[in-house]
């Protein structure tokens, strides 16, 4: 079990994510994450232990962006470090994940990403949906969640984001529950 969260609109997006974060903590605690996108550019916090590590790591250093993603692990595969905390990104730091529950077929999927030159820094599962979605990345974010999604068997809530498809966050969900508020000028996704 983890929380996600994920916001879009026109507030600075990172009180927002710890705040729902917070909310969410019980479900994991073993580290925490996040990142938010500014004027293009993609900026990843993460730190191994409670939220309020990762509060304490950022203290004041607090990153700007109107959208962003935000993620409170429980760790399933891959020892509990700031390595293996969400977000996850791909080789080129261009495409960030969050992700709530198991790819089964993630041994079989980083072997191929492997011998196709990826470089994996992470242990978890979900790292595969980073390399995969930078795989299939064509311009259209929507469309490579789509084929990503196509390879992967398992349970999941996850939220994608990207510098390369700015202005909008991708999410998707199998048998993991995933809520989306829609609001004024504003988007929520937990
Ligand atoms: N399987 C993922 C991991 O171990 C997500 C775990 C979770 O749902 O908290 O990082």
């Amino acid at each position: 079990m983890c929380g996600i969260v994920g916001y879009i609109g026109e507030k600075q997006a990172y009180p927002i994510l710890i705040d729902g974060l917070s909310k969410l903590e019980y479900r994991g605690y073993d580290s925490a994450g996040v990142a938010l996108l500014d004027e293009d550019q993609l900026e990843i916090m993460k730190s191994v232990g409670r939220l309020c590590k990762l509060e304490e790591k950022i203290g004041e250093q607090v990153p700007f962006g109107t959208m962003g993603i935000g993620h409170t692990r429980w760790a399933t595969h891959g020892r509990p470090c700031d390595m293996n905390a969400h977000p996850h990104s791909d080789c080129s730091g261009e495409f960030v994940v969050i992700h709530n529950g198991i790819i089964e077929n993630y041994q079989a999927l980083r072997k191929l990403l492997k011998a196709e030159g990826h470089l994996f820094r992470s242990e978890t599962d979900t790292k595969v949906l980073a390399h995969l979605v930078e795989h299939y990345f064509c311009g259209d974010l929507k469309a490579a969640v789509l084929q990503v999604l196509e390879k992967v068997s398992g349970s999941y809530a996850l939220v994608v984001m990207s510098e390369r498809d700015p202005h909008r966050l991708i999410c998707a969900r199998k048998d993991s529950p995933l809520v989306i508020g829609l609001g004024e000028g504003e988007n929520f996704i937990a």
